[in-house]
């Protein structure tokens, strides 16, 4: 009998590569498949056009004439294309993407049909979404949820659907997705990013937050996947013994790109090209069969929108080559996990990125304004950014010795570190000229527009700035980046608000100049938040305990760490910026805890059954051809056996203990799983599967990793960690 594993070798192994050639170069295939404003040109009436950008750019509402025009021409241009359906396209509290598909085609009397596709099912939809979480929100208010189109973010096509972006929201208002506190969040950022910017150009109108995201990833041939229970239901390996050659050489880490990946790659790359999608980079990342994919920063709501798209497209054209993509943080134990770098900017409508430094000492000092703020703002929220990306499987990660601790700190690079001592040096209240002139050349002048530290990244940084840009380095792989991004928006609307209010005051009060109250602003923000600036080792225990003497926190686990998203100051800030009311954010904590529960509730059940069905199985099958070994011998040699069959002794009793270590600590588990299932408090529930349940299964893959290394090669029913690593 061959096992599953030797099939899906065997097949690996037959493997013939998919072939992609691009059909045309990559600048021909960008943005086909959008409704982007060149097509829009094309296929609107002049008023339609100019009603649609002044949506996307001002927020202004389109009216019912406006949208049947837009909704007609969508669906020519969509026509056009080979499409026949039309889909709102959402992104729910799952964090994925969500598509309901309704056909253009419509009867009409006399048994004849047509393509219809209107203002009506443009603006608005009622899908059937009642399976979708919601913290409690549509039982309470007895209202269903509904989606409405975003504008900012161009409908496109995706196979033969039309799909227009929208936010999903309960009909009381309430939001029930990912991207309408996104927006919100931008909103805020606009606003008080603009007033703050006006200090330095009265022609700053708008600022878009931008975002560029780094997404890593793992490729794993599919029939090696298939063998896997634990990989297709949970998206990691739950045990698995290490590989003799894992990451060590570090000869994955920019390698050549395998082949059959490439093929994958180019085929993903064309997709997105189709798609508006600007990916530009690709490489291999530190683990075997690990990789990553980058685009050109975009507007963040874009941006967030791409990212979610993307995902969803990897997944499909992985299939396609015959890999499973693995998305997940932590899919193989020993080896690095993927993340998902979020890098972010803010840039006005005037041109200008306000986190890079510039050529002029005003330019500087806007930089400098921009840039403390962010500081400040993350001193002040650094609990609300950890709890941003927390989750049942970004807690492998964060402090793992392979990506940023779970405290939250800001690295900055040496270059401004001093500039910031210099700024904490100033005079309190009027500067005389002499020390004007002094900031201005010699400290904010000399502030050079490329800067240096830019090449030198600590890695071990959850917050760095590299030169023109923060990069948020602890988001999860899978994560949605709203999440993230609507914080980081928030807290930093938030504070450059407050930015403004004491720069205004000190200038009606004290007849400051503007510089000089900006300058005595800033100087107080940076005594106030130094402590969240962290050059060092993230990774070392000496970081853990500095950051625990400055008071930053160190929550390790998301039950923990998702507290600071229903904290007082939370609430308040999110009240105050109009980003979420106390139902939201209520409803999305209970979510996010459910969804915790759950998470661990389904590890425990997969690995109860393959340590259960598949490890003993095949440790008894083994343990009987020993035993048959040892019988044979003690017929052959009689009273000398007992010397001559000692290791295989030993192996039986071994197999045993480990059978019977299994068995003990899943019983154990189940009973602990009974015990939390039973809670009706969400909160007290996740803790109980964090700190009760998930212990065990460090347990049981300890046995069940000790008799991967025990039994026969040939008897083996999982796809082992060499297999799926380093097959190609
Ligand atoms: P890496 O971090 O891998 O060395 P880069 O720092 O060059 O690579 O870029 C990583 C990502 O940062 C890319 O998606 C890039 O488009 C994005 N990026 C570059 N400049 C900005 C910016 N001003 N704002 C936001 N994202 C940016
Ligand atoms: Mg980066």
């Amino acid at each position: 009998m061959t096992t599953f594993r030797f099939q899906a070798l065997r097949e690996t192994f037959n493997r013939k590569p998919i072939k992609f050639t691009e059909p045309t170069k990559h600048s021909e295939a960008f943005g086909i498949n959008v409704f982007s404003e060149n097509s829009m040109r094309q296929y609107l009436t002049k008023e339609a056009y100019n009603g649609v950008m002044s949506a996307m750019t001002k927020g202004t509402k389109i009216d019912r004439k406006i949208a049947d025009q837009v909704a007609s021409a969508m669906k020519e241009w969509a026509m056009s294309k080979g499409v026949s359906h039309y889909t709102h396209w959402f992104q729910p509290l799952t964090g994925g993407t969500a598509e309901k598909h309704d056909a253009f085609f419509e009867p009409t009397s006399g048994g004849n049909a047509i393509e219809r596709f209107g203002g009506n099912e443009l603006v608005q939809q009622e899908p059937d979404a009642s399976s979708f979480p919601n913290g409690g929100i549509r039982n309470t208010f007895e209202a269903r949820g509904y989606t409405a189109w975003d504008p900012t973010s161009p409908a496109f096509v995706y196979g033969t659907t039309l799909c227009i972006p929208t936010i999903f929201v309960a009909y009381t208002g309430e939001a029930l997705d990912n991207k309408t506190p996104l927006l919100r969040a931008l909103q805020a950022i606009d606003k008080h990013a603009t007033a703050v910017a006006k200090y330095f150009d009265r022609n700053v109108n708008k600022v878009n937050a931008s975002l560029g995201w780094e997404q890593e990833y793992f490729l794993i041939d599919k029939a090696l996947a298939t063998s896997r229970p634990d990989l297709i239901m949970t998206g990691r390996t739950l045990l698995g013994h290490s590989s003799a050659k894992g990451q060590q050489l570090d000869d994955h880490y920019f390698g050549s790109i395998p082949q059959r990946a490439l093929n994958f790659m180019r085929e993903l790359e064309y997709e997105s090209m189709k798609l508006g999608i600007p990916v530009k980079t690709r490489h291999n990342e530190v683990a075997p069969n690990q990789f990553e994919l980058a685009p050109i920063y975009e507007e963040a709501n874009l941006a967030v929108d791409h990212n979610s798209l993307l995902m969803d497209v990897m997944g499909k054209i992985a299939s396609k080559h015959n890999f499973k993509l693995l998305l997940h943080e932590k899919p193989f134990a020993g080896i690095n996990g993927s993340g998902k770098h979020n890098n972010w900017s803010l840039s006005t409508n005037t041109g200008v990125n306000l986190l890079g430094p510039g050529k002029t000492p005003m330019r500087n000092l806007e930089f400098l304004t921009f840039f403390i703020n962010t500081i400040k703002a993350i001193h002040e929220y650094e609990e609300l950014m950890r709890a941003g990306i927390a989750s049942a499987s970004n807690d492998h990660r964060l402090g793992a010795n392979e990506a940023p601790p779970a405290i939250i700190s800001v690295f900055i690079g040496e270059q401004l570190t001093n500039v910031l001592k210099e700024l904490e040096g100033v005079t309190n209240g009027k500067l005389s000229p002499q020390e004007k002139t002094d900031l201005k050349l010699n400290v904010v002048g000399k502030i050079p527009e490329i800067l240096l530290d830019n090449t030198d990244r600590n890695r071990t940084s959850p917050f760095a700035f590299t030169g023109n840009k923060f990069e948020y380095r602890a988001v999860g792989s899978m994560a949605n980046c709203a999440n993230p991004m609507t914080i980081l928006n928030t807290i930093v609307a938030k504070q450059l608000k407050d930015f403004k209010i004491e720069v205004d005051k000190l200038i009606a009060n004290k007849e400051l100049k503007k510089d000089e109250a900006i300058f005595n602003v800033l100087r107080e923000y940076i005594k106030s938040s130094k402590n969240i600036l962290f050059e060092g080792n993230g990774y070392g225990q000496e970081w853990e305990d500095e950051a625990a003497r400055r008071g930053l926190s160190n929550n390790k686990t998301t039950p923990v760490a998702l507290r600071a998203k229903v904290s007082k100051k939370t609430i308040d800030l999110y009240d105050e910026m109009e980003v979420m009311s106390k139902v939201e954010i209520e409803a999305r904590h209970e979510i996010e805890l459910d969804e915790y529960s759950l998470r661990i509730q389904i590890e425990g059940r997969v690995l109860g059954d393959i340590s259960m069905n598949h490890v003993i199985p095949a440790a008894v099958n083994y343990q009987n051809v020993l035993i048959k070994n040892v019988t044979g011998l003690k017929d052959v040699f009689g009273s000398e056996f007992e010397s001559i069959a000692k290791e295989q002794l030993e192996l039986i009793k071994s197999i045993s203990e480990h059978i019977s270590g299994i068995t003990i600590k899943v019983k154990l588990m189940i009973d602990e799983r009974k015990k939390a299932n039973v809670m009706e408090d969400v909160e007290a529930k996740s803790i109980t599967y964090c700190e009760k349940v998930r212990p065990y299964f460090e347990e049981i893959r300890y046995h069940c990793d000790k008799l991967e290394l025990m039994v026969d090669d040939n008897l083996w029913p999982l796809a082992k960690y060499r297999e799926m690593l380093f097959t190609r």
